[in-house]
């Protein structure tokens, strides 16, 4: 099956040269995929295009869903693999949605940009097959808290966080709308045994206003726990829109 991407205003592939604006490599340079569908169904979701389909009632603060067939696109590997070599990046971040719902079609694309470096973002509630995983040179791990409405038995999966904690290209990155959020990243530190330079907090938002506001309080919590703070970048450059 080829790869299933979300689109951007134009209706084409989510696909672009940007820098990375979150996370343990914040600033690079990259080309960026989007891939289409999502197992969880965070209420915040700045990316509901993705997932929140007519006919999905699973809540979303904005309660909008998405004509599916415009806002997905199918190209075979061969297609995104040309698309992603003329950006000329030599790193390339994966995401969503929740990419790794799309393994195998990813491996086969990997196999035809044998020279790329590779960053995935997931939710951390999926593994990635051997084929897959001997590519990717780093996760960013986003396990979804309380907040984002899904139940702590579909987003926090014991068995998959005990292998993302012990894996060293794993980095995780947890949304914080509230400071009694951290509270929860605690619990997860404490039975994962994440280390804390491997933990990032970042601010909900998709505005600067609200991200600054909310660094105000986050980076002394993270100066306290001696977690990493992120920031979105891409959100004060950009606002929050397709293709940045
Ligand atoms: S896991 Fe990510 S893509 Fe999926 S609903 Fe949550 S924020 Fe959106």
């Amino acid at each position: 099956m080829p790869l299933v991407l979300a689109t951007d205003d134009d209706g084409g592939p989510e696909i672009f040269a940007s820098v990375q604006g979150e996370g343990p490599s914040a600033g690079m340079p990259v080309a960026f995929m989007r891939l289409s569908r999502c197992n969880l169904a965070c209420v915040w979701c700045d990316t509901a295009y993705t997932w929140h389909f007519e006919g999905d009632n699973r809540p979303h603060r904005e309660s909008t869903t998405f004509e599916r067939k415009a806002n997905q696109v199918t190209l075979d590997e061969e297609e995104v693999a040309a698309r992603l070599t003329t950006l000329g990046q030599k790193r390339l971040v994966i995401t969503g949605g929740e990419p790794l719902l799309q393994a195998p079609a990813l491996a086969r694309l990997l196999d035809l940009l044998p020279d790329i470096s590779v960053e995935i973002e997931t939710n951390g509630t999926t593994k990635a097959p051997p084929a897959l995983d001997i590519r990717i040179d780093q996760f960013n791990v986003s396990p979804k808290l309380a907040h984002s409405g899904n139940p702590a038995d579909l987003a926090l999966l014991p068995e998959r966080l005990d292998a993302y904690a012990t894996d060293p290209r794993a980095w995780f990155k947890f949304v914080i709308a509230e400071p009694t959020d951290v509270e929860e990243v605690l619990v997860l530190r404490d039975r994962y045994r994440f280390k804390p330079d491997h933990v990032f907090l970042m601010p909900e938002g998709t505005d600067s206003a609200t991200l600054r506001e909310r660094e105000k309080w986050l980076a002394p919590l993270c100066v306290e726990h001696g977690f990493r703070l992120s920031d979105r970048l891409h959100i004060h450059l950009f606002g929050d829109t397709r293709g940045t």
